[in-house]
């Protein structure tokens, strides 16, 4: 299939969670867009897949998230309407760890800033109220009834479907081999053909260092490991009876989810290994070091979930210095809007950073404040910058 025009409003480069939601709300107002993406639609190879990612509002990276929050919640229920399909699971979540732990003194702080609700339990409160978890007395649960998680893999073909509905072209297996500046627009070079437009979002995940090399250095692939683990009693693991969780513990800071899709409680380490890289050098297979890794977890703080395993699957985190994410246009380029919402915790924002790349790209402004994500924060490492 032939394109009608080669130009267009608006190119994103990357239609995976961030570039999916940016082609939807970039077409719903009239925009002529073009996503333009590598892999499949969706597909397993960077950082959305995996059936589903945790939602929170008590957000103990940084209070000023949950305005951030909020609107994500609101653009995911109206996603899910349009599309007709659940996309957004409510189970509750909890944030864990020792008391004065970075987990539960920010999640406190969130909810105080913003008047969340919330309850705070010893561990012992939380193994009672949902008996799958066995965490230490002395750690302080705060459970948010808010929390929960999205439909990954699904909400991507949802922003994709209404995209397409609205009139954007999304081509599939048809990577950016290069791009430049065109007047006071851009040129994208594929293998089929040479595309100009006014503006470039470019949301291409652990691959942004390769297409804005400026970003390398704020920019940077890390392997992640999830393993399921089949429940010696499931009833405890269902979405109903367990909440979604983030905790620091002796072994390192974890997160999980109860059983859906896969017949397994669902749960990762934050920065697995520590293997960092270009994405393409990192291994994609797992192996019993990385089963390890999270079964100690299991082990200790789920018993109840600690069964033989149902499966083990890699995906990749991209994070800054910082870890908070990069949200903005190029400062020598006005032109080119990125976005690189990751660091571990970025897919819950997809339907806010969707509308706010369709504000920067037809508006050059929006009125989130992006501050936090700014790229001249990492000046001069980012180079560009
Ligand atoms: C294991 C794991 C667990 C996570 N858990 C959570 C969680 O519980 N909650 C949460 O909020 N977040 C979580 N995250 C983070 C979240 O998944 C990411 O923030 C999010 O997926 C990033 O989306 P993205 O659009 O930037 O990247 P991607 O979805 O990977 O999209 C980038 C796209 O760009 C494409 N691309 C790259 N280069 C090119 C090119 N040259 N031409 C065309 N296309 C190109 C890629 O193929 C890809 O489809 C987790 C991440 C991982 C890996």
């Amino acid at each position: 299939m032939s394109a009608t025009s080669n130009t267009y409003d608006v190119i994103v480069l990357g239609v995976g969670g961030m570039g999916s939601a940016a082609c939807w709300h970039l077409a719903r107002r009239g925009v002529r867009v073009l996503g333009l993406e590598r892999f499949d639609i969706p597909h397993a190879m960077g950082s959305s897949h995996g059936f589903n990612r945790i939602i929170r509002l008590a957000y103990f990276e940084d209070p000023s998230y949950v305005p951030l929050l909020r609107r994500a919640y609101e653009n995911w229920r109206d996603l899910e309407g349009r599309f007709g399909e659940q996309l957004l699971f409510i189970t509750g979540s909890i944030d864990a760890g020792p008391a004065g732990s970075r987990t539960v003194e920010g999640s406190l702080a969130a909810c105080r800033a913003h008047g969340l609700a919330h309850r705070v339990m010893s561990g012992a409160e939380l193994n009672r109220f949902a008996p799958g978890y066995a965490l230490p007395d002395g750690h302080v649960a705060i459970l948010q009834p808010e929390g929960g998680f999205v439909s990954a893999e699904r909400a991507i073909v949802a922003h994709v479907t209404l995209a397409q509905a609205a009139g954007a072209e999304i081509r599939a297996r048809e990577p950016a081999l290069g791009w430049e500046p065109a007047g006071g627009g851009v040129r994208v070079r594929t293998e089929r053909g040479v595309y100009e437009a006014g503006r470039l979002v470019v949301s291409a995940g652990s691959w942004m260092g390769d297409v804005v090399p400026a970003l390398r250095p704020v920019a940077v692939p890390e392997r992640q490991v999830l393993g399921w683990f089949q429940p010696r009693e499931p009833a405890l693991f269902a979405p109903e009876r367990f909440p979604v969780f983030n905790m620091e513990v002796e072994e390192g800071k974890f997160y999980g989810f109860p059983v859906w899709h896969v017949p397994g409680f669902k749960i990762g380490r934050w920065h697995h290994l520590g293997e960092s890289g270009p994405v393409d050098a990192l291994p994609r297979d797992c192996d019993l070091r990385d089963e390890e890794a999270v079964r100690s977890c299991v082990r200790r703080y789920f018993p109840k979930a600690d069964g033989p395993t149902m499966a083990l699957r890699s995906c990749f985190f991209t994070n800054t210095p910082d870890e908070h994410f990069v949200i903005d246009t190029l400062p020598d380029l006005p032109q080119v809007v990125v976005a690189s919402p990751c660091s571990g915790h970025g897919y819950k924002f997809c339907s806010v950073v969707g509308e706010i790349l369709a504000d920067l790209a037809t508006q050059d402004r929006t009125r989130f404040d992006l501050s936090l994500h700014s790229i001249g924060r990492f000046a001069p490492q980012a180079t560009g910058a």
